[in-house]
């Protein structure tokens, strides 16, 4: 049986009194394109974010390509992680977010070597050439010298991804990557998707509105309803058998 390259244990998140996943357990295996579809407010981001290690679980834990994302093994027990962990850990994941957030002051190139140059002792040279093969695939090695406010939302999105594919995820994470976009720059960035998820064996997990590309993207369809997974499945059987009331009357509503 191949191990999963993440699962979560009874993760539970609160906000001060408000309980955002609840008890929730599931697993991801290695190359799965998983979409997390759902009302809004029902906790998707938010397990994104605790991948990231940008929000910690409030009980349960999380298991990231075997080892405990929060914690360390120490004794019978485990310990939580030290921040050397947690930084550790965050090299297999990469994250693309609804609003860019590219360095305005740095060009597209510059965007993309910065990281690999910093954090993984890649040299300038190395970087700057994986950089201009992950623009090629992007559709923007000729804006390898422009500066992030020349660009259109769907360019600037597209730099984004190729920035968090220069650390060389295992993981890839995108959480409403094209919801703050113009309705034709849309898809652009979805076909930059959708290329990546045919040619790479990158695990991807995407939170989305966009049904009919979730359809299309993914393998597996988790849908969340406050705070639990209340189908999970191929997408042929979510979107077309769906369980649940609660999961009709979502996709009647955005279908
Ligand atoms: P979704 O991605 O499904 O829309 P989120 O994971 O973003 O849901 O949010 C789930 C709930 O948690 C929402 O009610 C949201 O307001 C709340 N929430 C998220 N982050 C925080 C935070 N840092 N502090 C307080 N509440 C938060």
């Amino acid at each position: 049986m191949v191990e999963p390259i993440i699962k979560l244990e009874s993760v539970t998140k609160r906000f001060g009194s408000l309980t955002v996943l609840d008890e929730l357990s599931f697993e991801v295996k290695p190359g799965e394109k998983l979409a997390l579809i759902g009302p809004s407010g029902s906790g998707k981001t938010t397990i994104l974010r605790m991948l990231m290690t940008l929000e910690h679980p409030s009980k349960g834990h999380i298991t990231v390509d075997g080892d405990y994302l929060f914690h360390v093994k120490r004794g019978d027990g485990l310990a939580p992680a030290s921040e050397k962990h947690l930084h550790e850990m965050r090299r297999k994941i990469g994250m693309v977010f609804q609003h860019f957030n590219l360095f305005p002051h740095k060009s597209v190139l510059q965007n993309v070597t910065l990281a690999p140059i910093l954090t993984q002792n890649v040299g300038k040279g190395d970087a700057e050439k994986r950089a201009m093969e992950l623009l090629d695939m992007v559709g923007l090695s000729d804006k390898a010298g422009a500066m992030p406010s020349q660009l259109s939302g769907g360019q600037k999105q597209r730099v984004a991804i190729a920035r968090a594919l220069a650390l060389r995820p295992k993981i890839m994470l995108f959480d409403e990557v094209t919801s703050a976009l113009d309705p034709e720059l849309v898809e652009e960035v979805l076909n930059v998707m959708r290329r990546l998820a045919e040619e790479t064996d990158m695990t991807m997990l995407l939170v989305t509105h966009e049904m009919n590309f979730a359809r299309d993207f993914a393998d597996r369809v988790l849908f969340f309803d406050s705070g639990h997974i209340i189908e999970d499945g191929p997408p042929s059987d979510i979107f077309t058998n769906p369980t649940h009331e609660r999961t009709k009357s979502f996709l009647r509503k955005v279908l």
